[in-house]
């Protein structure tokens, strides 16, 4: 059965390109014409074009978190999602993702999500739930596929489903959405992409099976799609979400990809959603180096082939690449499409639609795409959250409560004057200082911000200018916006100490100063910092800011987040160094945050990761050219194990692929003996020590306390001297707090008006979203 679409949209087009570039969003909302445009489905009206796609947020596992998953949903559907996508439930136990999840197909799973429908009815929303089996990913002992296999990201093999079981799985599915219509939601979401089972049994790469499973491998999903079809109400819409681009090898092609389609349409799907990649794919699809709606053109495509809605997705993080995508003109599709699916945008900012709406689409809370809160904490099963909004996933516990100015409770201090909103200074106008001065102004305290350097952005400002993040740049412009709007005022170049801000007659003192980098103690790094070497040695913040350049052989001290970003950054930054050799005007980078960043183009980044939109080639890959450095890089690191251990969980491998496919040299195990003229002077083992550290952790697993002993006397006592032709040594070894504080001349009660947050709090393992939680958290429980 395929459902009428009524689209009052199509007439319109012509509008839909009259918008500003995504560098610069419109403010007028007649420039989302199409975004925001009503269209209905079936029986169903969305009220615009944004559905929030399916997140697992952890909330999902345990029925008794059901109302904080409702208020979850309810503030996105307040702030105008047309739809919202629950996280993955299974149709049955054998495909729940970890062992501690709940399948939906029991009462007691309808009772509790009754709520979580009526709350985001209520706001004249869409209710779907996503049903996932897992399959292959199921993080479990049971874990089934469509044949005997083992995901290269699981440590769970796993066992060829029977035919029968084949058979009950489908009838398993249609058991769950027709719970889920009786739950009150208004459509599934049949999740048929990402690499789980249904995915298994369409690609070869999973499905070795010579029964009718394996004969004709859309079989599965196509039965599954006709059982829900038969099992739901007329009205309750039917949504697939397909695999449109698998990226790993043995994936189908683009052919199979746009014949799935069209048996889809014919088994009464009433719409498609986008999914792209496996999650073993070695191509990244969703992370902040990824172009923005790099695969719309694939969607596109299957547009073209079916008469149902299609959704994009995946890096649509601004309402004007929603709308050109909408309206076919981001990266010249000429295809219209229906719907875009955001999941992580909406988790930054609840209210992405309604400030569209209300022409205040610069103050969207952007998504940086860095996944930090999210999806790391997914697969580490931590409830998300958001870096850039603390507040996603803890509605109900972490609240901005509006002060009362005039409150003298036996907890509060009394405003500077009566009636007057007590006075907030912010010293340090990094992330923590801008994201606790904005929750602040929410509460309603006049808030100042006051910053020692010349511009505000902190280690966000550093950030940016590494090639692929340039999402850093548009967050600090919208938190920056934001503040205007709250009328917080930013005084830059103007160190402050508590005491001023005191005698500026501040009721709260927050400081936010923020983290300086490490020098490490190493012979001869301080004649070398004066410049008296021909070896320079600069910190990573010179180096990104502009201050000081690189040359064209550069020693990277530390191999944690911050020297994997310097080392992408070396790659690609121009290597036009002096004629002697040493450091030189190697980039152009500048420090302005104004400065709009050049992200790679859509087709540069395929050609680097290796994705073909040939239709014919299974899985779209083909081989990569990535970017080579034109500079000798080496880092180095004194732990003897694999550098970028510690790098983010779904990200690091992207960086550490990018970093080695570029040619930058690893060394692991050093010690830094000295620098002088001759370079930087190091003891290092002399067998490689990423093996030998491998070697060692295998041997402690097998309980080899012999060979483990042997290993590691051989990194500590073979060992040889060496010396590192080098240029410059750009140091990234970690951080130190930056607190000026005059504790002593303050009051006992002036101190209970000071709060130290962020990095100046504490410098270890810095991280912006500690740090911006925690300031959040401070502005949520300043007693007022
Ligand atoms: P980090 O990850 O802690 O790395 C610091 C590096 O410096 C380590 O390699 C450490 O390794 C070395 N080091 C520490 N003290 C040293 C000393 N006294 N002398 C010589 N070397 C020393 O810190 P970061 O790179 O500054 O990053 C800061 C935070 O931002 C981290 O939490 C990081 O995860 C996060 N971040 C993450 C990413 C990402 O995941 N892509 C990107 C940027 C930042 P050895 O001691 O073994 O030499
Ligand atoms: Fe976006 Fe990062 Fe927030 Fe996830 S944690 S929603 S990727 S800003």
């Amino acid at each position: 059965m395929t459902h009428s679409v009524t689209d009052s949209a199509s007439q319109s087009t012509a509008n839909a390109t009259n918008h500003d570039s995504p560098a610069n969003p419109a403010t007028d909302a007649s420039a989302y014409s199409r975004l925001l445009q009503p269209i209905t489905v079936g029986k169903k009206r969305f009220r615009n074009r944004a559905i929030m796609g399916s997140m697992h947020t952890g909330l999902e596992d345990d029925p008794a978190d059901a109302p904080k998953l409702a208020a979850y949903f309810a503030e996105r559907a307040r702030g105008g999602a047309a739809a919202v996508v629950t996280g993955g439930y299974s149709p049955n136990q054998l495909g729940v993702l970890s062992p501690f999840a709940h399948p939906f197909n029991n009462e007691d799973m309808v009772n509790a999500h009754k709520q979580v429908t009526a709350a985001v009815h209520e706001h004249d929303s869409l209710a779907f739930l996503q049903l996932l089996h897992a399959g292959r990913y199921a993080f479990h002992m049971e874990s089934v596929s469509a044949s005997a296999t083992q995901a290269p990201i699981s440590p769970f093999p796993s066992r060829a489903l029977s035919d029968e079981e084949v058979a009950q799985t489908v009838q398993d599915f249609a058991h769950s959405a027709k719970l889920a219509a009786e739950a009150g939601y208004d459509g599934v979401q049949i999740m048929g992409s990402e690499g789980y089972l249904i995915n298994q049994f369409l690609s070869s790469r999973t499905n070795q099976r010579d029964d009718r499973w394996g004969q004709q491998r859309s079989l599965f999903a196509l039965e599954i799609a006709r059982a829900v079809r038969a099992a739901v109400p007329k009205d309750f819409l039917v949504d697939f979400r397909m695999s449109m681009l698998e990226l790993v090898e043995e994936g189908q092609t683009q052919t199979e990809i746009l014949e799935l389609a069209r048996g889809l349409e014919e088994a009464g799907v009433d719409m498609l959603s986008t999914g792209i990649g496996w999650h073993e794919a070695q191509v990244p699809t969703v992370i902040t180096s990824v172009p923005r709606a790099a695969f719309s053109w694939a969607t596109a495509r299957v547009k073209e082939h079916v008469n149902i809605p299609v959704v994009s997705s995946n890096r649509i993080n601004t309402p004007e690449v929603a709308e050109q995508v909408l309206a076919g003109t981001w990266d010249n599709t000429g295809v219209e499409t229906d719907f875009v699916s955001m999941a992580r945008p909406w988790l930054a900012d609840p209210e992405f639609i309604n400030r569209v709406q209300s022409g205040n689409a610069r103050q969207i809370n952007h998504c940086i795409a860095c996944n930090q809160s999210c999806l790391d904490h997914v697969f580490e099963n931590k409830r998300a959250t958001c870096l850039v909004n603390p507040r996603a996933g803890y509605e109900t516990e972490l609240t901005l409560q509006p002060i009362n100015a005039g409150n003298t409770g036996a907890d509060s201090i009394p405003a500077s004057s009566e009636n007057a909103a007590p006075k907030a200074a912010v010293i340090g106008g990094g992330v923590a200082g801008l994201f606790g001065a904005e929750a602040l102004a929410k509460r309603g305290f006049s808030v100042e911000v006051f910053e020692a350097a010349d511009t505000v952005g902190g280690q966000f400002r550093l950030a940016k200018q590494i090639p692929g993040k340039e999402e850093f740049h548009y967050s600090l412009k919208s938190v920056l916006t934001r503040l205007d709007a709250h009328n917080v005022k930013i005084t830059t170049s103007t160190p402050m100490t508590a005491n001023e801000a005191f005698a500026a007659g501040f009721d709260e003192v927050v400081i936010a100063t923020g983290v300086r980098p490490r020098i490490p103690e190493i012979p001869g790094i301080e004649q070398a910092m004066a410049g008296e070497f021909n070896v320079d040695v600069i910190t990573y913040a010179e180096l990104l800011s502009g201050a000081k350049q690189a040359g064209k052989k550069v020693a990277i001290a530390g191999a944690g987040g911050i020297g994997f970003d310097v080392a992408e950054y070396l790659v690609e930054a121009p290597a036009d160094a002096g004629a002697d050799g040493t450091a030189g005007t190697a980039d152009t980078t500048t420090a302005d945050i104004t400065a709009e960043p050049q992200p790679a183009t859509i087709g540069e980044w395929e050609s680097a990761w290796g994705v073909s939109r040939r239709a014919d080639l299974p899985g779209n890959l083909e081989r990569p050219h990535p970017p080579r450095a034109q500079r000798k890089i080496t880092m180095l690191q004194r732990k003897p194990s694999p550098q970028g251990l510690g790098l983010n969980r779904t990200t690091g491998w992207v960086h550490r692929i990018s970093v080695a496919a570029a040619g930058v040299k690893q060394v692991s195990g050093v010690a830094y003996t000295k620098i002088d003229n001759d370079g930087l002077h190091l003891n290092v083992p002399v067998n490689d020590a990423t093996k030998t550290s491998k070697a060692i952790r295998k041997a402690q697993k097998a309980g080899d306390k012999e060979k483990v002993a042997e290993l590691e006397d051989d990194l500590k006592n073979n060992r040889t001297d060496t010396v590192l032709d080098v240029d410059t040594i750009v140091l990234c070894t970690g951080q130190e707090s930056v607190i000026e504080a005059d504790f002593e001349s303050l009051t006992e009660e002036q101190r209970s008006r000071v709060h130290v947050i962020g990095g100046a709090d504490v410098a270890a393992e810095l991280d912006a979203a500690r740090a911006i939680r925690q300031a959040v958290e401070l502005a949520a429980e300043l007693k007022r």
